[in-house]
């Protein structure tokens, strides 16, 4: 039996490691904590930084493939696993990806549509208002970024300058979709059922499948995201999140080359999930039928609602087709993804509205 060696070990990780199983691999994974999510049901827990390349070493030495969970890994670490072991995507695609602005250049460069954008060394350098403003590395889930209407707003906002940054225009988006696909070794592509994204605070909130978009804007957004994966030559998921305009353009806010919370509804909602897909693509096995079995809503379960103790599920489990996926993580704060639920059936409309509803009772529960 191989062993598929994961860098990272949250739910990412955890989900990929439970779906490699299901292929028939061994599983390892490399994470700080001894508690991460991943670390609890792989073969072999490996303890130590994923910014660590002799941690990363131990983790090759125990695998015969190397994949990853998580995108911000030091180009040394990456080097030192793709000498030993083959490690899938490659590292020259996380090099475009990691830095905002190498993306960026990258998304310019091949004529992928984006918002205008520059660099930004301090307030000095933004253009005009409202922009909003990223730490060139380093960001996610809306942590270190910051939206400013105003020169004024910049001035209170200073410390977000205190790393390299880059400035975008805000987009008046319609709707935030992604598409979420697999790319293989040899190139093939499998491509899901474009997604809708419903964002809180910088962090995704719902997905539902498929998005309520017209079919021929779907079509542009599936080859914008075929497109970019050739390009950067990618091997394994990878997730492309785009802005829908009034007018109807696409315009493309951020790549994630790996498996991608926005595409957890296909855990349950599709015939293979982007978890099985992305050890398939990696592992140079024929990827799966990416077909929905009905419509999807997911909704992200995060830390505040653990702020009195584990949520009692009861009312949610007893939703017909809802599915709870809970990632095991011992300490929960606030805006922590903890889990998430899935509800698949013959229509999403009316589960789409409910998310609110459904924390809300939650929260009531627990007297939140
Ligand atoms: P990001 O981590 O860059 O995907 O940003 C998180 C969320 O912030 C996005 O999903 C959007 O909801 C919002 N956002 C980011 N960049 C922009 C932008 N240039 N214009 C409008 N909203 C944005």
């Amino acid at each position: 039996m191989k062993t598929l060696g994961i860098l990272g070990g949250g739910q990412l990780g955890r989900l990929i490691a439970e779906a490699a199983k299901g292929l028939g691999w061994r599983t390892a994974a490399l994470d700080a904590a001894p508690d991460a999510p991943a670390l609890k049901v792989v073969d072999v827990p490996v303890v130590g930084s994923v910014d660590d390349p002799a941690a990363a070493r131990r983790l090759a030495e125990a695998s015969d493939l190397v994949t990853l969970e998580w995108e911000l890994i030091p180009a040394p670490v990456l080097e030192e696993v793709a000498r030993l072991k083959p490690l899938y995507p490659a590292p020259s695609v996380l090099a475009t990806i990691q830095d905002r602005l190498t993306q960026k250049d990258f998304l310019k460069k091949n004529g992928f549509p984006q918002t205008d954008y520059g660099t930004a060394a301090s307030a000095k350098d933004v253009p005009y208002y409202p922009v909003v403003v990223k730490r060139r590395r380093h960001g996610y889930d809306g942590k270190g970024q910051a939206r400013l209407a105003s020169a004024a707003e910049a001035e209170r906002n200073a410390e977000i300058f205190r790393a390299p940054c880059v400035w975008e225009k805000l987009v008046p988006f319609e709707r935030e979709i992604s598409v979420i696909l697999a790319r293989g070794r040899g190139g093939e592509t499998a491509v899901y059922p474009v997604a809708e994204n419903l964002h809180r605070g910088g962090i995704l909130h719902a997905t539902r499948a498929p998005a309520a978009i017209p079919e021929e804007t779907a079509r542009r957004a599936v080859e914008l995201a075929r497109a970019i994966a050739a390009a950067l030559g990618h091997v394994g998921v990878l997730a492309v999140e785009l802005f829908l305009l009034a007018d109807g353009s696409l315009l493309v806010n951020e790549i994630a080359p790996r498996v991608h919370n926005s595409g957890h509804y296909t855990l349950g909602a599709c015939a293979t999930s982007q978890f099985e897909q992305h050890v398939r693509a990696v592992a140079g096995m024929p990827l799966g039928p990416t077909t929905l079995r009905g419509e999807a809503v997911m909704v992200n379960l995060l830390g505040e609602l653990w702020a009195n103790g584990e949520p009692d599920w009861s009312a949610l489990k007893a939703v017909p087709g809802l599915a709870l996926h809970l990632y095991g993580k011992t300490s929960a704060r606030p805006g922590r993804k903890m889990g998430h639920y899935v509800v698949v059936g013959p229509s999403a409309a009316g589960e789409w509205g409910r998310a609110d509803e459904r924390l809300g009772a939650l929260k009531r529960a627990a007297r939140i």
